[in-house]
């Protein structure tokens, strides 16, 4: 909105460099809110924070919202200035959500309220709420998509190569995305109905790391996949590929493009999350078989509820207060649900929901 104006805590830099940091509002309140995000790169951090902006100014509040360039170091000098210039309460989209122990405890001491978002903070008892969506539920449903679906994807001979894929280490989240569709087809696996030429399957859940990518970059995701099919397929096609998100799907299609598969003859069953513009276009194009949405907007929502319901010390919505255990307490926590969109339901999910315009996707 054009009466928005950067206010001194703007000065910060971003990875981008040229965010811009806060705005303030004529609205009642006026307390700082400082929101840190992992970075740039991803296309859904940029909805989230600026959406989380809107939001925020619109019922009052000043914000400042920074991206870290996926350093943890630099999200804690963020926080840190947030919280030198005042912050009330700090929304944190974490990069290791295990390193941020001492900011959280100055937030404590300056009576700020956490509150973790998408990515739990792990760790530390400064941590008062989690928004996010079910993350267990994500990877379930790639899971599941996966029994649906295999029949139109296995080999003339029957045959069903899966190579599976996790998200960052670092990341708590990754866990649960994998877990979940894990307990959906890892018996397959052990079953031997479905075979890993490359052997990375991990024996149990608590071993995902193993096939983690850091940092949930595409390049490393597609220097894997080359390196899988490189090294493992000759005489053979990969049927099913497990991609946690989006853009390991995007570094995973270039594998597949690079190894010459086609789609509508021997392109694999390829699964995503975010719902990202080039992940939605290549569904339209059949290079990837479906992605989990996570509708942002909710989020952002129930976290700008959440902020206006600690700001006037109201009691704070939650819908989960058993399942995220931080190692030190069970977060309170709010669950957004996460569904599944394929090519036949780009338009009437993310388009008629406006998520999207048509003309973005070329529809
Ligand atoms: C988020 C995903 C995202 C990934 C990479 C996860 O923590 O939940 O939506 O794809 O990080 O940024």
């Amino acid at each position: 909105c054009s009466a928005e104006r950067e206010t001194a805590t703007t000065a910060a830099a971003t990875d981008a460099g040229t965010e811009p940091a806060s705005t303030e509002s004529a609205a009642t309140g006026g307390e700082l809110i400082g929101i840190a995000m992992p970075t740039k790169s991803l296309e859904r951090w940029n909805r989230d924070g600026s959406h989380l902006v809107e939001l925020l100014t619109a019922a009052g509040f000043k914000t400042s919202l920074q991206y870290a360039d996926n350093k943890q170091d630099q999200q804690n000098n963020q926080l840190q200035n947030m919280l030198n210039d005042g912050a009330k309460v700090l929304v944190i989209a974490s990069i290791d959500g295990t390193a941020l122990g001492p900011v959280l405890d100055q937030a404590k001491s300056q009576g700020a309220t956490v509150i973790a978002y998408d990515r739990l903070i792990n760790g530390s008892e400064n941590v008062n709420y989690y928004a996010t969506f079910d993350n267990y539920k994500v990877g379930q449903l790639q899971g599941q998509f996966i029994l649906d679906n295999i029949d139109q994807y296995k080999g003339a001979d029957g045959s069903i190569n899966l190579e599976p894929f996790a998200g960052s280490p670092d990341d708590n989240n990754a866990k649960f995305f994998f877990s979940g569709a894990w307990d959906k087809i890892g018996e397959k696996v052990t079953s031997g109905e479905f075979t890993v030429p490359s052997g990375k399957a991990p024996k149990s859940n608590e071993e995902w790391q193993s096939i983690g990518i850091p940092g949930w970059e595409s390049a490393k995701a597609q220097a894997e996949m080359e390196n899988r099919l490189n090294s493992f397929y000759s005489g053979k096609k990969v049927n099913i590929v497990l991609s946690p998100n989006d853009s390991l799907a995007l570094g995973i299609q270039q594998a597949l493009d690079g190894a010459g598969y086609k789609v509508g003859t021997d392109w694999p069953l390829l699964t995503g999350q975010d719902a990202d513009l080039a992940n939605t276009k290549a569904m339209l194009e059949g290079k990837q078989s479906m992605t989990v949405w996570k509708d942002t907007r909710k989020l952002g929502e129930q976290v700008a509820k959440m902020v206006e319901q600690i700001i006037k010390g109201e009691e704070v919505e939650v819908n989960d207060t058993e399942t995220y255990d931080n190692g030190k307490l069970v977060v309170p926590t709010y669950l957004v649900e996460p569904e599944v969109v394929t090519k036949d339901t780009v338009k009437t999910a993310l388009v008629d929901s406006g998520f999207y315009k048509a003309e973005d996707l070329g529809l």
